[in-house]
């Protein structure tokens, strides 16, 4: 059996990645990674389905024992992805997806560099804008400090495979589907198949 694939996605925020990989994992049956985080819950949200909500001191704990595939601070939170559960599912043949900042992509590709990192992004830094004003909780200074962080973003885009330009979600889920498909068909990907099917008698 094929080892799974894993597919890590970025971008600012505003940009719809949250969107787009809910859309894509309720789509495909992907197995998701569920991170662990510092900061507060928001409304609606569920512990061990949006996050593992946890104090700085246990994840201080878990940081000194190993638990993290990668680990970053975000807008003065801690964001960390559980390693076990990840490796768990890649090993058994299934893919992986989920969302992380710019540097839990640097870490994970230094760790596991066949990771497949996707960036999301608006059309243009105006939709950015506009998206984020829309929210409704951005004060002006959050707004200026999310947006020349979305411009550091990109700066990174060498580190990225694939860019989706996220102008309407429908078509921007599709195209990372597609690119899951793309990444599916590899030869590399597909050699213990073929394999098998060469020794079908
Ligand atoms: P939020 O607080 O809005 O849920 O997430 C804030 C930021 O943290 C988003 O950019 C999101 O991609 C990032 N993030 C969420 N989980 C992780 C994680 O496990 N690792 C890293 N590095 N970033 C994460």
């Amino acid at each position: 059996m094929n080892k799974g694939l894993l597919f890590v996605v970025s971008g600012p925020s505003g940009a719809g990645k949250g969107t787009i990989c809910t859309k894509v994992i309720e789509t495909t049956g992907i197995k998701p990674s569920v991170s662990v985080t510092t900061r507060a819950p928001r409304e609606g949200e569920v512990e061990g389905v949006n996050y593992f909500f946890r104090t700085e001191e246990q994840y201080q704990q878990m940081i000194a024992s190993g638990d993290f595939l990668e680990t970053a601070e975000v807008y003065n939170n801690y964001y960390g992805t559980p390693k076990a559960p990840v490796f768990e599912n890649l090993k058994n043949g299934y893919d992986v997806l989920f969302e992380v900042d710019v540097h839990g992509v640097k870490s994970i590709k230094k760790k596991y560099p066949e990771a497949i990192a996707i960036f999301i992004m608006t059309p243009d830094f105006k939709t950015l804008e506009k998206r984020l004003r829309a929210r409704g909780s951005e004060t002006e200074d959050s707004l200026k400090t999310r947006l020349s962080a979305a411009r550091r973003e990109l700066s990174e885009y060498k580190m990225f495979d694939y860019i989706v330009f996220n102008d309407k979600v429908e078509p921007a889920v599709q195209e990372v589907l597609d690119i899951i498909t793309a990444e599916k068909r590899r030869i590399k990907n597909n050699e213990d198949r073929i394999k098998a099917l060469l020794e079908e008698k």
